[in-house]
């Protein structure tokens, strides 16, 4: 490596180009834009309407430890997320905040039913938030920023509407919405519920990935990819239960680890939120820096910005401050992320050839 390239300082990661496949809209909100959003649509719970003072309960409400108080800030953003309005407006700036930080291709998720609790239709939330991020594609590429945005539709897993929103995926498959998850509470939901609506997928050839791994263990695994048939996992981080390390430094990966492995199943892997949710002890304890040394397909991403304060940028410089990561280090997250994204090969491979390697050509 030459003397002349730059260190990873922030600054430095949020100009390379990025890849993020895991991020919640509705975790992503800048705090001014929850206050005057609360403001215009009459929702009066805001613990306080002090933009500063809010960004900050939200870290920590999250942090708590607390199941009551993380889930109190998912109620305060769909809370205020219930008009067409507010929904262009969020997933504008989502875009725009995520080029800022030199994202180029996002997968960003949400589940519809939460925005439809005022009245609105499924397809009426699938519609404002497609406006929404093509409007933040829009003024990102006025700043010289370019973005591009994908949609993947959420079902929650403790209500039982997975084939009706699998279903409006599909019929949006051409506007931007690239793929379906499911989320919720892993524990007495198992994902073998909604075999139906993974079912219809299939059928339809449409592309999902599975919330598992993250709290539950092996099992949840086993079922997103073997019964379910999930393409990636969302988080998968459990999957190090199946790998045993010896004192010597020995290796051996169990069945299902070494299936994950051959068949470069993407892990979309969320640390600072495995911190704040107990799943990790700190980041140097996170799996990632084994799943990475055995080259499973890993990928980093944020799953909530706003309620654990990162952007893809923290999470990489946090990373490469724990693991002594490089830029040909944060490259290989990069095109694993591209490689595994949703949308059409040849599409992914214009990404990786034209941006992603040209933007770490220097620093390699
Ligand atoms: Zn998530």
């Amino acid at each position: 490596m030459s003397a002349a390239v730059p260190p990873l300082t922030l600054e430095a990661i949020r100009s390379v180009p990025k890849v993020l496949l895991h991020d919640h809209l509705d975790g992503g909100l800048r705090p001014a834009t929850v206050v005057e959003l609360a403001a215009a649509t009459g929702y009066d719970a805001l613990p306080t309407t002090d933009a500063d003072e809010l960004g900050r309960w939200f870290r920590e409400a999250a942090d708590s430890g607390s199941l009551e108080s993380y889930l109190e800030t998912f109620a305060h953003t769909c809370g205020v997320m219930q008009t067409e309005e507010a929904l262009v407006r969020v997933a504008a700036e989502c875009a725009e905040d995520l080029a800022a930080d030199g994202v180029v291709y996002a997968e960003v998720r949400y589940a519809p039913e939460l925005f439809a609790e005022r009245g609105l239709s499924l397809d009426a939330v699938v519609e404002a938030v497609q406006a929404g991020f093509a409007e933040g594609e829009r003024r990102a590429a006025q700043q010289g920023k370019n973005i591009r945005m994908g949609t993947l539709l959420c079902a929650m897993r403790q209500h039982a509407r997975a084939q009706e929103i699998a279903e409006v995926a599909v019929r949006y498959r051409d506007a931007g919405v690239v793929g379906f998850d499911i989320a919720g509470p892993e524990a007495g939901f198992p994902p073998t519920r909604n075999l139906d609506a993974f079912e219809y997928l299939r059928t339809n050839n449409a592309h999902f990935t599975i919330h598992a791994g993250e709290a539950f263990g092996l099992a949840s695994i086993w079922e997103a990819i073997q019964h379910c048939g999930a393409e990636r996992l969302g988080h998968g981080v459990r999957i190090v239960d199946d790998i045993k390390t010896g004192p010597d430094g020995s290796v051996e990966l169990g069945r299902l680890a070494a299936y994950v492995r051959d068949r470069r199943i993407p892990l979309e892997i969320c640390p600072s939120s495995n911190v704040q949710t107990g799943a990790a002890a700190s980041i140097s304890d996170h799996p990632i820096g084994l799943l990475k040394r055995l080259r499973f397909r890993v990928t980093v991403n944020t799953d909530n910005r706003l309620m654990s304060g990162c952007t893809v940028s923290s999470e990489f410089a946090a990373l490469a401050e724990a693991f002594g990561y490089g830029w040909a280090d944060l490259q290989w997250f990069t095109i694993n992320a591209m490689k595994s994204a949703f949308i059409d090969f040849d599409q992914r491979l214009d990404l990786i050839d034209n941006v992603i390697k040209p933007g770490y050509a220097h620093l390699v």
